[in-house]
């Protein structure tokens, strides 16, 4: 219950789905977590679930897009809770779904700024702090679609395999700077994002169920967050880790 006591963290993206149910879970767990969202209310949301159950939280809100931000966030944390010892960037946008012919630039950018240049300049910001107190854990929200291709989301997956890069190169650098970085790869999760994503489209639901039959529950991806961001995960970095009901198995 315990694994990450009086860990100071952040959970960007922390307003719904997996960053919620993940900064829930690390505060069950212990630390004390600045929610980030770029949506303020659904942010404080989560802040008061948090408090609700008993656990430490406040909140700091911003587009993660924009560096003052991503810097922002990292001095709001040391202000709230004398440091910063692990984050979760999870802040992210789905793409319109369209084949690469029929596709938007415009979706394109604002993918690759969220999805990609985001976790980049939080992971960057959040070095910088770490790196002085040579500690810390850093976990990025890439997803099934960061191992394989997305057939009508190629710019989603290309973001997505972006931050299985970005983590797997800074895992390395910092290897010996007592930092451990790895990237999550959710499959299919119920969430805002799945949810908008089978309205428009019911009959892809059957297309890409996981061998497993379900979605998995926000909770089944943030055990795997607490895990990678507790000591108990001390020799694990520079990972892409697949929670995914075994999608990328076949
Ligand atoms: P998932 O559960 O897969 O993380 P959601 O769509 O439920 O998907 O959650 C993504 C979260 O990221 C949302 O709460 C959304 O408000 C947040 N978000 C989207 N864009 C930004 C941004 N530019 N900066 C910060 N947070 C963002």
């Amino acid at each position: 219950m315990d694994a990450l006591a009086n860990k100071a963290a952040i959970v960007t993206g922390a307003g719904s789905g997996i960053g919620r149910a993940s900064a829930c879970a690390m505060a069950r767990s212990g630390a004390h977590v600045m929610v980030s969202d770029i949506d303020e209310w659904s942010a404080m949301e989560t802040v008061q679930i948090i408090r609700d159950a008993g656990g430490i939280a406040q909140a700091c809100c911003g587009d993660v897009t924009q560096a003052e931000f991503a810097e922002r966030l990292v001095a709001a944390t040391i202000a709230a809770f004398g440091a910063l010892d692990i984050a979760h960037n999870n802040a992210g946008v789905e793409a319109a779904m369209a084949p690469v012919g029929d596709a938007l630039e415009a979706d394109f950018d604002r993918v690759i700024a969220v999805n990609l240049k985001g976790v980049w300049l939080c992971m960057r910001a959040q070095i910088r702090q770490m790196s002085v107190r040579g500690k810390g854990a850093i976990v990025n929200t890439a997803s099934v679609g960061g191992l394989v291709g997305v057939p009508g989301n190629a710019a989603y997956s290309a973001a997505k395999h972006g931050v299985v890069g970005l983590s797997k190169s800074a895992a390395v650098e910092y290897a010996t700077a007592g930092i451990r970085i790895n990237a999550l790869c959710p499959g299919l999760t119920r969430s805002g994002m799945t949810d908008r994503l089978f309205a428009a489209r019911p009959e892809l639901k059957q297309q890409i169920m996981p061998p497993m039959q379900r979605l998995a529950d926000p909770a089944e991806i943030a055990a795997t967050v607490v895990f990678l961001l507790s000591d108990v995960a001390s020799y694990m970095t520079g990972q892409a880790i697949a929670v995914d009901g075994a999608a990328t198995a076949i």
